[in-house]
């Protein structure tokens, strides 16, 4: 059978829906494809262990999707993503009994950092309000646009001691800055920690732009926020904005074939051969990889670019998850030092940065952390519809390689359990209750997560690794302008694109940008 549409959409992720309402809205007819039962790709809410606790199995924090035009443009609000920005955001808890909690209130963060020196709360305080003018000047547009050559981007920061400074931190590395900036460990644990959470080492050159990018967000009036109910119901509002306008979400659509003639796309093939014409374009969610040489084929490609293609690298460095069904919330040992701590959506395992910097070194190794050094989060706590009454859910994100020294990707089957103890068991360190309290917990090893969404190869949320050369207008390649390919009608629009991973519609929301122009839409009714 062969249906058509104007545009079809491979992979039903938040990327792939925000480019669908926009092109939709613009008077085209969008059709987005989804393999698994439900799109949304890494907003997904599931019932995974009992019952009534919901679990966001990606995403929780939604700080990006607020920064950009996507959520107010599309009113995703009106369809079904209400969102609670909780006061108290994330904490560091320290096994000496002391906790450092960030609120969205600068005021009351800086009396906390004070607690452990006065000079940082002042570096801090002075910082945060700089940097949330980057951030809504800078940071924020720069996510939210096409990435323009660097000779170009330069010039702006290139005419001010300050730009100078900007330009130099975004090309360094967080442990280099956050060891700059600060003196007190405790500061220094929290940052390196929450910053580690965008995929990367804190050694990662190019990466250096998170530290004024978390200083600027997680405060008032911006800050890290949950959707109500779960993160799948942002993934429902994409869907219902889509089809309020007219578009169409396939689930159980796996896309098997993207079809091209020369330099064109013309439909794709679904996995039962059902074949689906495209009148005007195709727009993949997928990474290089999985989109050129599996879904096209090396033989409809030109050696070059091949090449360019095969050297794009994955994440090596993934996130295991363990998400955890709770009689009652958990109490927090530290919870005499601060008790708001108990409250916190985030709380971050850590003493020292030292211990960062040998979790990463296990990684490199290609060993399972010893002493997993996790971040953690309790959606229920700030939005309680998302466990029975009385009850909580918590998640524990520990980073690991995906390629491990003894057995490979396909040993993670059998340590899997093995590590989710490992976790629970230093997580139960900093808690009163744990023992008593867990129910069920789920976990997710990479190869999990690489099966269920299959977009994040080797598990990587990013859609491939993020370092200064694959960065920027280097992602995913040179050879073709940022969201463009060898044949003149297939975009890409996933985060294997500029910005990369995260929640923000940022990827989508710039590929809508490039096409506009080259179909010169005129009807761009989000301007
Ligand atoms: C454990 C975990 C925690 C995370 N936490 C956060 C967080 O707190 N905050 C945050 O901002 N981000 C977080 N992320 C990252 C975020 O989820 C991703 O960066 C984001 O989902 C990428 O969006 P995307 O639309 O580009 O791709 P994806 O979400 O990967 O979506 C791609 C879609 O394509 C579908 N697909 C794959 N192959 C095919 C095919 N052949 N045919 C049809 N469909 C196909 C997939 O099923 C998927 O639905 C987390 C991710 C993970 C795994």
């Amino acid at each position: 059978m062969t249906a058509k549409y104007d545009i079809i959409v491979v992979g039903g992720g938040h990327n792939g829906l925000t480019a669908a309402c926009y092109l939709q809205k613009a008077g085209y007819n969008v059709l987005v494809l989804e393999r698994l039962n439900r799109a949304g790709g890494g907003a997904w809410t599931e019932e995974a262990t009992l019952p009534g606790f919901k679990h966001n199995l990606a995403s929780v924090f939604h700080g990006i999707l607020h920064l950009g035009p996507v959520y107010k443009d599309l009113e995703l609000q009106k369809y079904g993503a209400e969102y609670i920005w909780p006061d108290a955001q994330v904490a560091a808890a320290f096994t000496d009994g002391r906790c450092l909690v960030f609120y969205r209130d600068l005021d009351k963060t800086c009396q906390e950092i004070a607690r452990f020196s006065e000079k940082d709360a002042e570096t801090y305080r002075s910082l945060a309000t700089m940097f949330r003018t980057v951030l809504d000047n800078m940071i924020g547009p720069w996510f939210f646009s096409p990435p323009v050559p660097n000779s170009i981007s330069s010039l702006a920061f290139e005419s001010s001691v300050e730009g100078l400074n900007m330009m130099r931190m975004q090309l360094s590395n967080p442990k280099n800055i956050v060891n700059e900036l600060f003196e007190s460990n405790a500061i220094k644990s929290l940052l390196l920690s929450f910053i580690k959470e965008f995929g990367g080492a804190p050694d990662t050159y190019g990466f250096g732009v998170f530290v004024p990018m978390m200083l600027g967000e997680t405060h008032y009036p911006h800050g890290w926020a949950i959707c109500k109910g779960g993160s799948g119901n942002l993934a429902r509002a994409f869907v219902n904005c889509l089809e309020d306008h007219g578009g169409t979400v396939m689930t159980n659509a796996e896309v098997k074939k993207i079809l091209v003639d020369g330099k064109r796309a013309t439909g794709v093939q679904l996995a039962d051969g059902t074949v689906i014409e495209a009148g005007k374009l195709v727009l993949t969610n997928l990474e290089p990889h999985t989109t050129f040489l599996k879904l096209i084929g090396e033989e409809k490609l030109e050696p070059p670019f091949i090449h360019s293609v095969k050297r794009w690298r994955k994440e090596d460095t993934i996130l295991f998850h363990t998400h955890l069904a709770l009689d009652e919330p958990l109490k927090w040992k530290c919870a005499a030092f601060n008790p708001d701590i108990n409250r916190c959506l985030g709380v971050l395992l850590i003493d020292e940065p030292q211990e960062i910097y040998d979790d990463f070194a296990a990684i490199d190794r290609r060993e399972l952390p010893p002493k997993p050094r996790m971040f953690t989060a309790y959606p229920s706590v700030v939005d309680p519809s998302q466990a029975p009454p009385g009850k909580a859910t918590a998640i524990g994100w520990q980073y690991v390689p995906y390629n491990l020294r003894e057995g490979g990707p396909a040993a993670w089957d059998e340590v899997k359990e093995e590590f989710a103890a490992r976790c629970i068991k230093i997580w139960s360190e900093y808690v009163e209750n744990m023992d008593k309290s867990i129910l069920k917990h789920y976990a997710m090893s990479p190869l999990d997560t690489e099966r269920l969404w299959t977009s994040m190869v080797q598990g990587g949320f990013n859609h491939g690794e993020m370092s200064q050369d694959q960065l920027t207008i280097f992602r995913p390649f040179v050879e073709y302008k940022p969201y463009r390919t060898p044949f003149e009608n297939l975009y890409m629009c996933g985060a294997s694109t500029h910005p990369s991973g995260s929640m923000g519609g940022a990827c989508g929301y710039n590929a809508v940008q490039v096409i506009a122009d080259d179909l010169k839409i005129k009807n761009k009714w989000w301007e």
